[in-house]
């Protein structure tokens, strides 16, 4: 029987999209792809998501790296949090999980400073029954550690969880310890997916 439904944050409950994001300021596709390659995939990136350096210090380190970004990269890092808006009918049906008695986590690589970020903009964020942040953590998807973190932190049984992550590689790392998953895609009606599954909702 499953009681615990695990979620990931960036695309499951908040948007993360850089492209569309960065649209705002240019219409440049190019410059935008090549942005998103050199900041966001970067190994600085990673480094912020296992939160072994600040988002400060990763600023400076894309300035010194890429002097000719420099306007750019200061604008991203002051604004790049507001993409990360709630997608509504998944925050419902936290709503409705709680209301039928599941309990409900969240695991996710997500930035610190993002994450106090949201904390202090979204009051749903506080019906979730615990959490792990690689920023907090110190580790991140797909390591298996992290998984392992959150079953024994709240004493979850494997089988009786559900994880729902939008990145494929991230949902084989948990099936490997039994968690059944759900991709989740923008074309997923998640209410439908968790059904199948057998959960009230
Ligand atoms: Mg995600």
């Amino acid at each position: 029987m499953i009681r615990n439904i695990i979620f990931d944050l960036g695309n499951v409950i908040f948007n993360f999209k850089p492209e569309k994001f960065l649209h705002r300021y240019t219409n440049d596709e190019n410059y935008i792809e090549e942005f998103i390659s050199k900041v966001i995939r970067s190994r600085i990136w990673l480094k912020l998501d296992r939160g072994t350096i600040s988002l400060k210090k990763a600023e400076d380190k894309f300035i010194k790296k890429f002097p000719e970004d420099h306007d750019f990269i200061v604008m991203f890092f002051r604004h790049w949090m507001e993409m990360l808006t709630p997608i509504q009918e998944n925050v419902k049906i936290l709503y409705d999980l709680k209301s039928n008695g599941y309990k409900i986590y969240i695991l996710s690589n997500f930035i610190v400073e993002a994450f106090d970020f949201v904390e202090n903009q979204y009051d749903f964020l506080s019906l979730f029954d615990g959490r792990i942040i690689s920023g907090k953590e110190k580790v991140i998807k797909p390591e298996l550690e992290i998984y392992q973190k959150l079953i024994h932190k709240y004493n979850l049984i494997p089988e009786e969880c559900i994880f729902i992550d939008d990145v494929r590689a991230f949902l084989s790392q948990a099936r490997k310890l039994s968690i059944k998953t759900i991709l989740f895609s923008k074309n997923t009606n998640l209410r439908k997916e968790l059904r199948k599954l057998d959960i009230n909702i």
